[in-house]
């Protein structure tokens, strides 16, 4: 069944409000095997509204509609729909004693202008909505469903979870459908090239995106049911592991700080940080993840030369290779292993910009880790933005992290 989803705000279009509506409700329709044909940015302008509503209700099965439901004369959206339909609009008393209810709890009085709140058309039911004033509308006729929703994403998302979509699941045609994320350390084109067997296998669609923390091969199953949509995703996902081995790092909602920490409270290992271009970003990172005092010992932020030689950098290696250089990572990454008696030192020193630093270009890196078996470093270098530097070394490290962890045999 195809579907189409209208944003509606004039807010929208002046680029002061991002559209995360639409990527919301698009993330969600596949699960219920909804085929999104159009998202649709629409000025709270009643002309305009009608026009697309009216096109949209042609060309869809199901329409999707979010804001344009407050209660001033520039939230149009059920005036609209009312006008696609030829429908007549009237106050539900039933709908008008819930409102009033609502204000009297908030103390207040109801403005007038709040009662196109409590209006209905034939065709339309009203849905709940705990978190505002504005209730939804859920319109049905002619076998199709247009649903309208609230504007402020938290009221949206709320409404679609608890109400909406588990309507729509009961209202669709359903043809199952299953989605699975692996997420993989590499470049693009490198793990473009080792999937290629799954491109192959047409069912599961495979797709592949360059993201913040890493290439993400995002499968979609169509079957007749739950159990074929779950069968085909594992044959592909093993097929897909089979080709990339330790490349994959996680799956579907996993991050690469719950993922190094997993990996190392499951291996009963410590780590300890020694960070000088990120600032402390690395481990305050690491501890965005619950209960990491299980594994992460603390870190030092040692952002001048001098600190680092106080710490246990030897100012020889300073001299002679330069504070951005594979030696002075190394050297950070035991120092801090050993100050903190951690199993795991992990270090980052680099060049954040925008200018150069003792002749090394911004945007260059050294990643320094230190473990049981051995110390190594790897180099970076990123577009020269201060900002994304230490995102992308943070991110680099913790790539460099799970590899040394998932790498390890056994115990370590
Ligand atoms: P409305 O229901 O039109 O009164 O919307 C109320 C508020 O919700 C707006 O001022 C926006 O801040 C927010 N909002 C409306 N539409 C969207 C959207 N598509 N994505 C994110 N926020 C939105
Ligand atoms: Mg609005």
């Amino acid at each position: 069944m195809k579907a189409g989803i209208v944003s509606v705000g004039t807010e929208l279009l002046m680029g002061e409000v991002l559209d995360t509506n639409a990527s919301y409700l698009a993330s969600q329709l596949p699960l219920l095997g909804l085929d999104l044909q159009s998202i649709m940015v629409l000025p709270d302008n009643i002309e305009s509204l009608a026009e697309a509503f009216g096109q949209a209700w042609r060309r869809f099965d199901v329409v999707l509609a979010t804001g344009g439901l407050g209660p001033t004369q520039d939230d149009l959206t059920r005036e609209a729909t009312a006008r696609v339909l030829g429908e007549e609009m009237s106050v539900s008393p039933e709908l008008e004693r819930d409102l009033r209810a609502m204000f009297a709890a908030m103390g207040r009085e109801m403005p007038l202008s709040n009662i196109k709140q409590a209006t209905l058309i034939p065709s339309a039911r009203s849905i709940p909505n705990p978190r505002g004033t504005a209730p939804g509308w859920w319109v049905e006729r002619d076998g199709r469903i247009m649903v309208a929703m609230p504007g402020p994403p938290a009221e949206m998302q709320r409404m679609w979870e608890a109400e909406v979509m588990p309507r729509l699941r009961a209202a669709v045609r359903r043809e199952a459908v299953g989605v699975r994320t692996l997420k993989c350390l590499g470049s693009e084109g490198e793990v473009g090239e080792k999937a290629g067997p799954v491109f192959a296998m047409g069912n599961p669609a495979l797709g592949i995106y360059a993201k913040p923390d890493g290439i993400h091969l995002r499968l979609i199953a169509r079957a007749a049911d739950d159990a074929g949509a779950a069968a085909l995703l594992a044959a592909a996902e093993s097929r897909l592991r089979e080709c990339l081995g330790h490349q994959v790092w996680g799956t579907d909602a996993d991050t690469l700080e719950g993922r190094a920490g997993a990996l190392l409270a499951a291996r009963q290992l410590t780590l300890a940080t020694m960070e000088s271009c990120t600032g402390g970003l690395l481990s305050a990172i690491i501890t965005d993840v619950p209960g990491s005092s299980a594994y992460f010992k603390g870190g030092f932020i040692s952002y001048t030369s001098e600190m680092k030689v106080s710490l246990g950098v030897d100012a020889r290696l300073i001299a002679s290779h330069g504070v951005v250089s594979a030696q002075v990572a190394e050297a950070m990454a035991i120092a801090a292993r050993r100050r903190l008696g951690a199993d795991i030192g992990l270090a980052v020193t680099g060049v954040a910009g925008p200018d150069p630093l003792e002749g090394k270009p911004p945007g260059l890196a050294y990643i320094g880790i230190a473990a049981p078996d051995g110390t190594r470093a790897v180099e970076g270098r990123y577009p020269p933005r201060r900002v994304d530097v230490k995102r992308l070394v943070v991110t680099h490290a913790l790539h460099l992290l799970i590899q040394t962890v998932q790498a390890a045999p056994g115990g370590m």
